[in-house]
């Protein structure tokens, strides 16, 4: 059996490689997890990925699909070597049909170039990730990724109707259908959505689409502390006004912002929260005073965003937090360890509380930014990578925060994926039901040949 030359058959020459400077490009994601593959494939239709697929089941070779690389969990990481199925070269939107609020695309589409051609039509697809401009549809999907406008819009599961999956022994399904809804049997695009390319190969989704909003506006709190923020948001859902988005930036988060931007100058308070709402020009109004009159007695000082300028500054900056933090101290680098938990909404002050403890307790700083609304926060460390004992810290203090997050009731991942940077935590979290998906994985995959080595399974 000659790997690369059956690779090369079936994709043509120049779409299969095995030379090792390519190899070691596909060695890694946005996190800090490697491992190099035995070659790298890019498909360019569902018939070759079936044709792959058939052939790794045949041989008990190992397939890691992967989008644009930019998950943070290790989840594209080919850990055990084996074919890395480049899915980013199938990237055609194949229709938008706006009569039926869908739109059909192949896995490859980067989610801001979708965006960018519904807003011509007047609608968009919700979930929007920070990395919009970067990642692909399908590798949200295998995350079940979101974003900012999950609050009120929910997550990617939410939006998908149908999705054409290879499966691991290369023979092509449809999981749902082209209606709005369906209740024929088991939900098998719930199943497959944020199943992280273990259960099967997504070469093609059928998304639900919404009109754009009409108008739109931010309102930034400012709050002495991150706990009396984090009461304000608790207070502003319970009094019925759902932001299109709810951030929260902690005080270094906001230094960061004003560094990246000048222009936006966001007041320096121990937390800030940007609540978005949309609706209609009336809506918008409405919902804005209130949100004023319930954050009132908590915040040290309230302003609505001056114009539509403002508001696109705020966010564009926003989406780049995460990288932008060096900006603050260049000797350090921001790692992606720990920085995604969720927790009801109702425990998020004490969550808040118990992140600067252990920031504390580990003598590491942690800047907390993320979608509080929804009880998503991600609690960003920096390090010297070279420091060994710097690093001791951080492991320790992201367990400390995934444990927590499980103690109140929450998730050691709302957006990013579990890939293999938090699978052991898969059993404290998800308990009994990882055995149900260790049964489903045997089932679907029983030779063990899809991205091996992730979620627990
Ligand atoms: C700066 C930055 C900001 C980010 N902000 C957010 C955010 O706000 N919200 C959020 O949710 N995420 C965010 N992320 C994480 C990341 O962008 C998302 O997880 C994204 O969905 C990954 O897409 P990708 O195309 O890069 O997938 P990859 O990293 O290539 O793959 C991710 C997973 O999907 C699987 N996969 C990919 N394509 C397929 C397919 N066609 N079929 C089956 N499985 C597949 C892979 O095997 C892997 O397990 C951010 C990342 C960065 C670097």
């Amino acid at each position: 059996m000659n790997l690369i030359k059956t690779m090369q058959e079936i994709v043509g020459i120049d779409r299969a490689t095995d030379a090792p400077v390519q190899l070691y490009c596909y060695s890694s994601d946005a996190s800090q997890i490697r491992g190099t593959p035995d070659c790298v494939v890019r498909p360019q239709d569902t018939e070759q990925v079936s044709r792959i697929m058939r052939f790794a089941n045949e041989h008990d070779i190992p397939v890691t699909a992967r989008g644009a690389g930019t998950g943070l969990a290790g989840g594209a990481v080919a850990l055990e070597g084996g074919i890395v199925l480049d899915l980013s070269g199938m990237d055609r939107i194949v229709d938008i049909d706006i009569n039926n609020l869908q739109v059909a695309v192949e896995p490859g589409i980067i989610h801001s170039k979708l965006n960018e051609a519904l807003e011509a039509e007047g609608f968009f697809f919700p979930p929007d990730p920070g990395s919009s401009d970067m990642c692909t549809i399908g590798g949200l999907i295998a995350n079940n990724g979101s974003g900012m406008r999950s609050v009120k819009y929910g997550t990617t599961k939410s939006y998908v109707l149908d999705l054409e999956v290879v499966m691991a022994d290369g023979s092509v399904i449809h999981t749902g259908s082209k209606t709005l809804k369906s209740s024929a049997g088991y939900e098998l695009t719930r199943l497959m959505v944020g199943s992280e390319g273990t259960l099967g190969v997504i070469t093609k989704a059928v998304l639900k689409i919404l009109p754009l909003p009409k108008a739109r506006t931010v309102v930034l709190a400012s709050f002495e502390t991150p706990e009396l923020a984090g009461e304000a948001v608790v207070k502003t859902l319970s009094a019925g006004v759902i932001p299109s988005a709810c951030e929260i930036l902690d005080r270094t988060t906001v230094e960061v912002l004003n560094a990246y931007n000048p222009n936006i100058s966001i007041p320096n308070a121990g937390a800030t929260i940007l609540f978005e709402l949309d609706g209609t020009q009336s809506s918008v109004v409405e919902e804005s005073e209130t949100v004023e009159s319930v954050c009132n007695p908590l915040a040290s000082g309230i302003r609505i965003a001056a114009d539509r300028d403002e508001m696109e500054e705020i966010w564009s900056a926003r989406m780049l937090v995460g990288a932008a933090i060096s900006r603050i101290d260049p000797n350090r680098t921001r790692v992606y360890v720990g920085e995604d938990i969720g927790v009801p909404i109702k425990e998020i002050p004490r969550m808040l509380k118990l992140v600067q403890s252990i920031s504390d307790e580990f003598d590491l700083p942690i800047m907390t930014y993320g979608h509080i609304g929804d009880g998503n926060l991600h609690t960003g460390m920096c390090i010297d990578m070279l420091d060994n004992e710097q690093w001791e810290r951080l492991n320790l203090a992201a367990d400390k925060i995934h444990k927590t997050a499980i103690m109140l009731g929450g998730t050691v991942s709302a957006e990013h994926g579990i890939g293999s940077a938090r699978s052991e935590y898969m059993r404290l979290e998800r308990g009994g039901a990882l055995d149900v998906m260790i049964l489903i994985k045997r089932a679907l995959d029983p030779k063990g040949i899809l991205n091996p080595g992730k979620l627990g399974v």
